[in-house]
């Protein structure tokens, strides 16, 4: 112990302590206050906004999360000793303003301090994300973040498929389904969460069944439904993002309308033979509002002027590519990384090999997303296509 005394009074007179209020307080003019106990230590607490690295991985991996070595540093234990031989360490390391908390969590939560319970990742919940814990843009709070949200697809067929299928992988919680058809041969030419043995069953029924295979976290809520005015706010309501993924004109309306209404982004997709579109409606962008469907066409065209896919035919890999850009643009949207398709078309030409991007203005006059529209009632729209989900 005599030895262990004399290494803890050399250490105390290159790093200074500082009692729990005036590390709050540095960490309010922007130093890192570092927690450097073990993850069964800190479920019970740690301070809001600690940068927590524990003691065993903090030489590797300081250097990445604070690269800055002039940056004042607190770190934090239990009790003040760790926390000592930690900031020695870092001192060490070339960081030039490291200081050691006295009295450790322990002290803090004695004087009252504010602090959360933090989440974290399970095991296998690690292993299995392990690639996009490598990614900064998400990371541990990225991934449960994805964990927390919910997001509703409109159809589970060409886009919704694909759609579906990888948001379950990428661990999106909860996934709801709407669609109220059932798997038809014809379907599965690019309808790829559907196999042929569940030929004849419901769509719903089929893509809960390959997800949950997938990935068995995820929580597949099912509408065996179609979307109406009756209950389309019901079921909008639930989600943090919608993918509209019909090609029946008077749904895509109603889904227009109804995220308009209750301020919900509308990641939208079309296809078309070889051609495909992706953009993210959503008005009440706080940042950059985008204009709505209607914006671009107002009102839907007569009955029997838009063909569907039953009638022209599409490309089975194509619903493929614009299925997995919509929900790219759904975690852009969700976690807040790179730039969603925000009043702009991604538009995708197959047999030029070629993307363009157009932009959308959002257009004044517009009766659902205007500055002076006045949401009155959904219309009651007229089936202009028979089919329902591709
Ligand atoms: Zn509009």
């Amino acid at each position: 112990m005599k030895g262990m005394e004399r290494r803890l009074a050399e250490i105390k007179s290159v790093i200074p302590e500082v009692e729990p209020q005036e590390a709050l307080e540095l960490q309010s003019r922007g130093a890192v206050l570092i927690d450097v106990r073990e993850t069964d230590e800190i479920a019970n607490g740690s301070p809001k906004g600690a940068l927590r690295l524990g003691r065993g991985y903090l030489e590797l991996r300081i250097e990445e999360q604070v690269p800055d070595k002039d940056r004042t540093l607190v770190l934090m234990c239990a009790g003040g000793v760790r926390s000592l031989f930690a900031a020695d360490a870092l001192h060490k390391l070339g960081y030039s303003d490291v200081r050691s908390m006295a009295g450790g969590f322990n002290r803090w939560k004695n004087n009252g301090l504010d602090f959360e319970i933090p989440r974290f990742l399970s095991d296998s919940d690690k292993e299995r994300y392990s690639r996009h814990l490598l990614l900064p843009e998400v990371g541990e709070e990225g991934q449960l973040k994805l964990k927390d949200s919910k997001v509703l697809l409109i159809g589970a067929g060409g886009l919704g498929s694909p759609a579906a299928f990888y948001l379950a992988a990428a661990g999106v919680g909860t996934l709801g389904l709407v669609d109220h058809d059932v798997v038809d041969r014809s379907n599965l030419q690019r309808q790829i969460i559907h196999t042929e043995a569940r030929v004849g069953t419901s769509k719903v029924a089929s893509a809960r069944q390959s997800i949950e295979e997938l990935n068995p976290d995820v929580k597949v809520v099912g509408y065996e439904t179609r979307l109406d005015a009756s209950n389309v706010e019901e079921i909008f309501s639930a989600y943090d993002v919608i993918l509209d993924g019909t090609d029946n004109l008077p749904t895509r309306y109603l889904i227009n309308d109804a995220c308009v209404k209750l301020g919900k982004p509308n990641v939208h997709a079309a296809v078309y033979r070889f051609e495909g579109q992706v953009t993210v409606f959503w008005p009440s962008h706080p940042d950059r509002p985008t204009g709505c469907y209607r914006c671009m066409f107002p009102s839907p065209p007569p009955p029997g002027a838009a063909p569907s896919c039953s009638e022209i035919g599409v490309l089975g890999v194509l619903p493929g590519v614009v299925g997995l850009l919509q929900s790219i643009e759904a975690l852009k949207v969700l976690l807040g990384f790179g730039e969603p398709l925000l009043g702009q078309m991604l538009y995708y030409d197959a047999l030029r090999a070629s993307f363009d991007k157009l932009k959308l203005p959002k257009r004044a006059g517009c009766s659902c997303c205007g500055e002076s529209a006045e949401f009155q009632e959904y219309e009651e729209y007229s089936e202009v296509c028979a089919a329902p989900s591709k």
